[in-house]
């Protein structure tokens, strides 16, 4: 289609080069195009370095995966995050038994990311390229497994937010589209960032991360593409297999905090209210009861931590299972322990540097973040 060719851009990307038999691979240190899924349809190789390709050759979508998921892990680094997926990701731009769907597979800590050819090519659309690399971002962060209904929802919502984020700083035209390539009504219609439906959902677990999505992108509306990133990936590494909704906002207040002294707060709370995610008093809704019935997580002894080498002692109010984290002051984290069945912790002594630490207790009742001295 004529209409078609002004549509094509080049852009440069970084492959790389075999010596022995002069040829370029579509690899990097993040992606690495590769065919492990039917159809059997190998990635595209070169002898120039050029990969020149029309959206009929199947050249394009290995470029295309491959030059989208660089540009957003070399974005994600720009802004303070580039220990997520640090390792590469494995992806067959032309997978799925030849199926219209999509995924990201733990693979038992090799991830791949697999696309479907079917209707139109999953691969083509950067939309679907983000989402799915954005589930492999949030394990990543969290490790997640099992994850229950409503946290599957949270990731699905946290894949549609970043997707939307992404191909709304390149050009914000129909940005409440999501899939605007792939949801073309050829078999699927795509999804929406500004969806009507309030929290809790009745749907499935992409109907709740509209909900998510939308919450996410009314901020970013208002905070902007790097703040409201930054809120959302520093969020994902206090995600557990069950957080819901209403949690993972308060997680994102909670590194608002941390990573801009609070001053978000009221925004945030306003577009978690008109989500009903939050209530009317900046509350998660779901967890109120619960959050208000417990006495609160207690530690103790931080002074003989920073100045008398003893430990310090985390009192739970009732048998707890979740982790705690140590954060240097610029928010990495430093140290991570899982817990479980546990009325009591004690952390000793640790070999850190002298200096302030955030540590940070999470349960599923409550989380608490106290600042300490080493
Ligand atoms: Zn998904």
């Amino acid at each position: 289609m004529a209409w078609f060719t002004p549509a094509y851009i080049s852009e440069n990307i970084l492959a790389s080069f075999e010596t022995t038999n002069d040829t370029f691979y579509l690899e990097n240190q993040w992606v690495q195009i590769e065919d492990f899924d039917l159809p059997t349809i190998l990635p595209a190789t070169s002898n120039t370095p050029n990969f020149v390709f029309n959206r009929s050759q199947s050249g394009f979508e290995d470029v295309n995966v491959l030059y989208h998921i660089t540009a957003f892990h070399d974005y994600i680094s720009s802004i303070g995050y580039d220990t997520l997926m640090d390792d590469g990701i494995k992806v067959d731009t032309h997978g799925m038994l030849g199926g219209d769907n999509s995924m990201f597979n733990r693979n038992g800590g090799d991830p791949t990311l697999d696309f479907g050819p079917g209707g139109i090519d999953d691969a083509e659309d950067a939309d679907v390229i983000i989402h799915e690399y954005s589930h492999a971002l949030s394990w990543s962060a969290n490790n997640n497994d099992n994850m229950n209904t409503q946290r599957s929802g949270l990731d699905e919502g946290v894949g549609d937010y970043f997707a939307t984020s992404y191909s709304r700083s390149l050009n914000p035209f129909n940005w409440e589209k999501v899939f605007s390539w792939d949801g073309n009504a050829v078999g699927w219609n795509g999804r929406v960032a500004n969806t009507a439906a309030n929290y809790p959902s009745a749907g499935n677990i992409y109907a709740i991360g509209e909900i998510w999505n939308a919450a996410m992108s009314a901020i970013w509306t208002d905070l902007g593409q790097i703040v409201t990133d930054k809120l959302m990936l520093e969020s994902l590494h206090f995600f557990t297999n069950t957080t819901n909704l209403a949690e993972a906002a308060m997680y994102v207040l909670q590194s608002d905090t941390i990573l801009f002294n609070g001053i978000h707060t009221n925004t945030l709370c306003t577009h978690f209210k008109n989500k009903n995610i939050f209530d009317a008093n900046c509350k998660p809704t779901a967890v109120t009861e619960v959050v208000e019935n417990v006495k609160g997580i207690r530690v103790h002894n931080t002074y003989g931590f920073a100045f008398q080498n003893e430990s310090i002692e985390i009192e739970f109010p009732q048998v707890s299972t979740g982790k705690w984290m140590l954060l240097d002051m610029q928010g990495k984290k430093i140290k991570q322990e899982e817990f479980s069945g546990k009325a009591k912790l004690v952390l000793n002594q640790m070999d850190i540097p002298h200096g302030l630490y955030l540590l940070q207790i999470h349960t599923p009742f409550e989380s608490k973040v106290v600042k300490i001295c080493r």
